[in-house]
C-alpha cells in the first residue's frame, strides 16, 4: 500500500510579548492572515508577569490572543515561549517548541538578526499608528487612569477586566516605587 504524502503547508510565524495584545498587533495578524492559512504565534517572555514592563501571565495573554483571533481567518497555533539567557540559543528554542514553520513576521531589530543569522526568511511588516499602538504608552495609561479600551481589541478589554488588570498594574507599580 502507498503511504499518502503529507501536504507541505508552510506556514508563518510572529512572536511578541502582546503586554496586552493591541490593535497594531490585530492589524499585522490580519496582514499575515492575508497570506498564510496557518500561523504560529509565539508568546514571547512567557515567563515574565507581575511586573510593570509585563503585567500578564503567558494564559492571560493567550486568552487576548485566541479571542482576538476568533475573528480572523487563520488557523493559529499559539504557543508559550520563555526567555532564554543566551541570544544566540533562541531560534533553536523557539523551533524547539513550536509547530514548524518557514516564514517569520517580525518588525522587532533582534527577532529579525537572530532569524536572519539563522537561514530563516523574515518578511517586515508595516507599522500601524505607532503613536498610540503600543504597549508601554496603553499600560502607562492604564496606571494614570487615562483611556485605554479604544486602543485595544474587544475581547481584550473583557480579558483584562476579568483579571482585574489595571488594579494588578497599579498594585504592581505602588511596590515598585515603594522599594525605590
Ligand atoms: P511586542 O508585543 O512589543 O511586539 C510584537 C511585534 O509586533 C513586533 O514585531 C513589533 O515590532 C510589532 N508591533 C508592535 N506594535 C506595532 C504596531 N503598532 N504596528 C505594527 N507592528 C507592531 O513584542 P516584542 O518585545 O517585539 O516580542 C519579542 C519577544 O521575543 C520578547 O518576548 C523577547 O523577550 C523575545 N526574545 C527572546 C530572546 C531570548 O530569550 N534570548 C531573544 C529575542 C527575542
Amino acid at each position: 500500500m502507498q503511504r499518502a504524502h503529507t501536504v507541505h503547508m508552510p506556514r508563518g510565524f510572529y512572536v511578541g510579548r502582546f503586554q496586552p495584545l493591541h490593535e497594531g498587533h490585530e492589524a499585522v495578524l490580519r496582514e499575515i492572515a492575508a497570506e498564510r492559512n496557518e500561523l504560529v504565534v509565539g508568546i514571547g517572555s512567557a515567563d515574565k508577569s507581575h511586573s510593570v514592563d509585563n503585567p500578564f501571565t503567558a494564559g492571560e495573554r493567550h486568552v487576548m490572543i485566541t479571542r482576538t483571533l476568533e475573528d480572523v481567518d487563520v488557523d493559529a497555533y499559539v504557543v508559550p515561549l520563555v526567555d532564554v539567557d543566551r541570544n544566540a540559543l533562541w531560534t533553536s528554542h523557539v523551533r524547539s517548541l513550536c509547530p514548524p514553520f518557514d516564514t517569520v513576521y517580525s518588525n522587532n531589530p533582534l527577532v529579525t538578526r537572530l532569524f536572519e543569522e539563522s537561514d530563516t526568511e523574515v518578511n517586515e511588516l508595516p507599522m500601524f499608528n505607532r503613536q498610540e499602538y503600543e504597549g508601554t504608552g496603553i499600560r502607562e495609561r492604564m496606571l494614570s487612569g487615562d483611556p485605554w479600551e479604544h486602543l485595544v481589541p474587544d475581547p481584550v478589554v473583557e480579558a483584562i477586566e476579568e483579571v482585574d488588570g489595571v488594579g494588578r498594574l497599579r498594585d504592581v507599580a505602588a511596590d515598585d516605587e515603594a522599594e525605590d
